[in-house]
C-alpha cells in the first residue's frame, strides 16, 4: 500500500477524543464529526495536482491556480453519510457516489447491494469515507469496485482504524493511500476496533 498518514494534528487528536468519548451524544458527535472531517480532508488533498491560471485582481494581474481534476467524494453506507457534508463544504464542486456494502449471513463476506458512481473514473480524485478501518474486508471490496472503474490512488478517510484493516489493504490494494487520525491497536472478537469510538453508526444515529 501507498502509505498510513496518520494525522496528529492536536485539533484532529483534541476532536477524536471528544468523539471516543461515551458521554458524548449523537448530537454533539455530529458536530465534532464534522470537524475531524474537515480537518482529515485538508490533510488527505495536500498533494492535489494544480494548474496554474491567470487572474486578475483589482491591482494587477496574479497567478492562480485550480484543482486540476474533478472530485469525487464516496461514502460508504451508512457511516460514511456522517462526514459528507462536512466534505461538500469544502469541495462544493465534488461529485458524490454511494457504495452500500453488507455481510452475507452464512459466508460473513461483504457484498454491494449499491453502488451508484460516475462510469468513468480515470479523470478524477477520489475520496472513499469509511469512518472505521476494522477488518478492511468492506474498504478492499469498495476499493476493487473503485479501481475497476479506472480510479486510481483513491485516498480513503477512516477516523480510526486497526492494524488488521491496515495489513489487510496493504495485501489487496496496494494502491490505496490511508488517512486517519489514530491506528488503534487491535480488534476484539467481535470485530471491534479497541479502544475506537463503539459501533460508529449507533453514536452517528443514536440507533
Ligand atoms: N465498525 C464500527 O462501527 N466500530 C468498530 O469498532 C468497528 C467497525
Amino acid at each position: 500500500m501507498k502509505g498510513v498518514t496518520v494525522i496528529t494534528h492536536p485539533l484532529v487528536q483534541h476532536n477524536l477524543t471528544r468523539l471516543r468519548d461515551k458521554r458524548t451524544a449523537p448530537q454533539e458527535f455530529r458536530r465534532v464529526l464534522s470537524e475531524v472531517a474537515a480537518l482529515m480532508l485538508y490533510e488527505a488533498t495536500r498533494s492535489f495536482a494544480v494548474r496554474p491560471v491567470p487572474v486578475q485582481t483589482p491591482l494587477a494581474p496574479a497567478r492562480g491556480f485550480q484543482l486540476q481534476h474533478e472530485v469525487v467524494l464516496v461514502p460508504i453506507l451508512r457511516a460514511g453519510l456522517g462526514m459528507l457534508d462536512s466534505l461538500l463544504q469544502l469541495l462544493p464542486h465534488a461529485r458524490v457516489g454511494f457504495i452500500g456494502l453488507k455481510r452475507e449471513e452464512k459466508s460473513l463476506r461483504a457484498l454491494f447491494y449499491h453502488k451508484s458512481l460516475p462510469r468513468d473514473l480515470t479523470k478524477f480524485e477520489v475520496i472513499l469515507i469509511d469512518p472505521m478501518l476494522a477488518t478492511g474486508g468492506s474498504a478492499a471490496m469498495a476499493l476493487e469496485g473503485l479501481a475497476g472503474l479506472g480510479a486510481r490512488q483513491v485516498r480513503l478517510l477512516s477516523i480510526v482504524a486497526a492494524p488488521e484493516g491496515v495489513a489487510h489493504l496493504a495485501a489487496v490494494v496496494p494502491d490505496a493511500v490511508i488517512f486517519t487520525a489514530a491506528l488503534d491497536r487491535a480488534l476484539n472478537d467481535r470485530k471491534y476496533i479497541l479502544p475506537g469510538l463503539g459501533d460508529f453508526g449507533d453514536r452517528l444515529f443514536g440507533t
